[in-house]
């Protein structure tokens, strides 16, 4: 995707227009001459256009619902946050193996919540109880927020608020290059931009709709210089022909990109390919041409819970990866951090 994302229908609740950002994108869209109707509920969305599954599926992902977020309970974001943060669901991208298919099931449209305010004082509670302890909040559980930003602001707004406060920390991870706007936001350091990447043939065969590789990584870079921290999850790891060459190249070019002194605090995050029976039922029904691989006789079977176990690789591959990333790793940015490999 080389052109910021623009939504070809949109719903707004109506009381999203007593916000000052419902309002904003109200006037924004009416300029751009995009469809606009009114829903009772964002959750809810009684009369999405499409004919088949498949089309309603399609239309939902380039459809925005603007509401009112009522919920001011945040859920538990373990193990890298305490709690996830929820400004946005839903995501404009197609990758096929996105968990955002089988977590948002009925709801792939992407929904925006106008009451950033109340969602931040909400976030100033939960770090006033755990004080002094730090407070991480992760943005990215529900949807890619940064796919979406250039329209609402919101997560600049957010980063603005926890550079400002002493222990809440703020982390989310995108597959899109949309960065220019947060480059001058008051991060104070307080803010883990974390861009997932991938080897070439991945994110060419199984990521369409979000940017190409050498723009994720020119924005890292944008970024890094910003003097964010900065982060990357290569997930999901996943073995095709030529993968060692594959991801070796990923990291030589990620060396090449970023400055110097970005090197001392950069985190990695390592997930391999994996898979669950339902998501790789949901996976086959909304793309049905998918070249991934979900052979479950080829994989080892993972217990997981409420008993839907996931499939992950051999042993024998899984060290293999294991081997290999980490290795790249090492050599090229030693000071590195590992979070995980899972
Ligand atoms: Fe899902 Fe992330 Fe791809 Fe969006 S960019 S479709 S959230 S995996």
């Amino acid at each position: 995707m080389n052109k910021p994302f623009t939504p070809q229908l949109v719903y707004f609740e109506p009381k999203a227009l007593d916000y000052p950002l419902g309002k904003e994108l109200k006037e924004k869209f009416d300029k751009l001459g995009i469809e606009t109707r009114f829903t009772t509920s964002h959750n809810q969305i009684r009369d999405l256009p499409g004919e088949t599954d498949a089309q309603k599926y399609r239309i939902a992902k380039s459809t925005l619902v603007v509401g009112i977020r009522k919920t001011l309970k945040f859920d538990t974001s373990k193990p890298s946050a305490e709690y996830a943060i929820p400004f946005a669901t839903g995501c404009m991208g197609h990758c096929h193996y996105c968990y955002l298919q089988t977590t948002m099931g009925a709801k792939p449209y992407i929904r925006t919540y106008v009451n950033v305010e109340e969602i931040l004082d909400a976030a100033d509670k939960y770090i006033e109880e755990r004080a002094p302890e730090i407070t991480r909040f992760e943005a990215a559980c529900t949807s890619d927020i940064v796919g979406i930003d250039h329209l609402t602001h919101t997560l600049k707004r957010a980063i603005n608020h926890f550079g400002q406060t002493e222990l809440g920390r703020l982390r989310f991870v995108t597959k899109f290059h949309y960065v220019d706007h947060l480059l001058d936001a008051a991060h104070n350091g307080h803010t883990r931009f974390r861009f997932s990447v991938n080897a070439d043939y991945v994110i060419k065969n199984f990521e369409p709709g979000t940017s190409p590789l050498a723009k994720r990584i020119e924005a890292a870079g944008k970024v890094a210089r910003a003097g964010y921290p900065l982060g990357f999850i290569v997930a999901p790891i996943y073995i095709h022909e030529g993968w060692e060459e594959g991801y070796r190249h990923l990291f030589e070019r990620l060396d090449e990109e970023l400055p110097q002194d970005a090197r001392e605090d950069i985190t990695f995050e390592f997930i391999q390919h994996r898979f669950t029976k339902p998501a790789k039922k949901v996976i086959e029904k909304n793309y049905p041409k998918t070249k991934l691989e979900l052979d479950e006789s080829k994989r080892r079977y993972k217990w997981g819970k409420y008993g839907i176990g996931k499939y992950i690789y051999q042993k024998d591959e899984e060290d293999e990866l294991k081997d290999h990333l980490y290795g790249y790793m090492e050599k090229f940015f030693p000071n590195a951090k590992i979070e995980y490999f899972t």
